[in-house]
């Protein structure tokens, strides 16, 4: 028996080996088509032979330097790539390990911002229900997702969640997009005037939500009005661009895509691609400022910060995106891999919508394409599906899961960029196979 402590203590997982760019293979030599980047994270797939290179170099060169005696060349390379392909007002970084940290980093940052600048009564954050942003205490008090707070709380933050941008069910069938979007809006509104402006510090969100809800891009005009409401009461916008971010969409931010441009974005999982564990919380000139004009210490730090091997791992797998035109390959992809899934799928009775942007795509699972009726919490539908999958050699992911019985099954799709079309017709006929 492995004395490895897994999440799911009676689960049988295969033992990775090796990768071969697209594929995992396990240890009895089978091969899977990863078209999920594990929760994607992978997009230069497995076995990328320049970012093998640079982190062999680097760990020869000098592997890990504490950021409280040094910074690094990889370090402060890095920092420019990233503020230099930012949107607007982005001007540092703040390197963590991954995406909860990232998190927890946007959050003490937000806190400590309005000390700095005298309104110590803003502490109350606002993010979404059905949202995920991450497993350590503050992430989690953040997350809207009910079943996981529960065996928690009391949580650590004084937190409210307003409804998601989730227009498969909450759009009326008589509303436009953009009154759906406006309807969100006024309830965003109205539950920051019931607390008192005030008193609220962030609004936290996907641009494009994954892990929970499986690719649900927001309706057009949706964020701007946020940014809008937040300018409107000096609250701060935090976008969690951990999943979405890093050209898993077709643009390096998914908040280019909507316009606009947040005081603190989270990234992670893309960033690094998986060849090592990175993160980063993207820090607007204003709050640095701030900071550097009070305390000019940030009360926060992990000792991984900025580790140099991760950062030079990152490095490379941003340049190798640009170099490649990857973001491109991302876009043509995505077309293809859409066309695909609503050819195979659209009139499937038991996928109720296909949604996504780029090369990250979810499909629901229903009971009732009719009713949308989501399947039984019982049934565990997507854990099976992902199970299925990996039997005909895919990884797909079960975002979601079968909670409280009302948030339904979600696939979700987020596939290295590297793939052929051919990959695509892979995916689609194992994924067939397994639904
Ligand atoms: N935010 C979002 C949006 C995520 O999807 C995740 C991971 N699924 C996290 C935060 C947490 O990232 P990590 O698992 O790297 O801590």
């Amino acid at each position: 028996m492995s004395h490895v402590f897994h999440r799911h203590l009676h689960h049988q997982y295969p033992t990775a080996v090796a990768g071969d760019g697209p594929y995992l293979i396990d240890a009895q030599g089978r091969r899977y088509l990863d078209a999920c980047g594990g929760a994607a994270v992978s997009c230069l797939g497995h076995s990328d032979p320049q970012v093998r290179n640079a982190i062999a170099e680097q760990v020869a060169n000098m592997a890990y330097a504490h950021s409280s005696f040094f910074t690094s060349q990889p370090m402060e390379q890095l920092a420019d790539f990233l503020v230099e392909r930012a949107p607007e007002g982005i001007e540092s970084v703040y390197f963590v390990s991954g995406g909860s940290e990232a998190v927890e980093a946007a959050l003490k940052m937000a806190r400590q911002y309005f000390l700095e600048i005298g309104q110590p009564q803003r502490r109350h954050v606002i993010a979404r229900r059905q949202s995920y942003h991450g497993n350590t205490l503050g992430a989690l008090a953040t997350g809207g997702n009910a079943w996981r707070r529960r065996p928690f709380e009391p949580l650590l933050m004084e937190m409210t969640h307003v409804s998601p941008c989730y227009a498969y069910r909450g759009q009326e069938s008589t509303e436009t997009p953009e009154a759906y979007g406006e309807r969100l809006a006024a309830e965003l509104d109205a539950q920051i005037l019931r607390l008192g402006p005030d008193s609220v510090m962030a609004f936290v969100a996907e641009p494009v939500v994954g892990a929970t809800l499986g690719a649900v891009p927001a309706v057009p005009g949706y964020f701007r009005r946020v940014r809008e409401i937040c300018d409107r009461y000096g609250i701060l916008l935090i976008l969690d661009e951990v999943m979405c971010g890093m050209g898993r969409t077709g643009t390096l931010f998914a908040a280019e895509q909507e316009g606009i441009a947040a005081d603190l974005t989270t990234v992670a999982k893309g960033l690094g691609a998986g060849y090592q564990p990175i993160g980063a919380t993207l820090v607007s000139g204003r709050i640095r400022d701030a900071i550097a004009a009070g305390s000019g210490f940030f009360q926060h730090g992990h000792t991984y910060i900025g580790h140099a091997t991760a950062c030079a791992a990152a490095l490379a797998v941003q340049q190798v995106i640009e170099e490649r035109n990857l973001l491109a390959r991302v876009r043509g992809l995505g077309e293809g891999l859409e066309q695909r899934l609503r050819d195979r799928f659209a009139e499937h009775p038991h996928v109720g919508d296909i949604r996504g942007r780029g090369l990250f795509w979810g499909l629901e699972l229903v009971e009732n394409r009719e009713t949308k009726a989501p399947f039984d919490a019982g049934r565990g539908i997507n854990g099976r599906i992902k199970a299925a999958a990996m039997q005909a050699g895919l990884m797909c992911y079960p975002a979601g899961g079968t909670v409280d019985g009302r948030q339904g099954d979600h696939i979700l799709l987020a596939p290295p960029f590297i793939l052929e079309e051919q990959h695509l017709d892979e995916v689609v006929d194992k994924l067939g196979t397994a639904i």
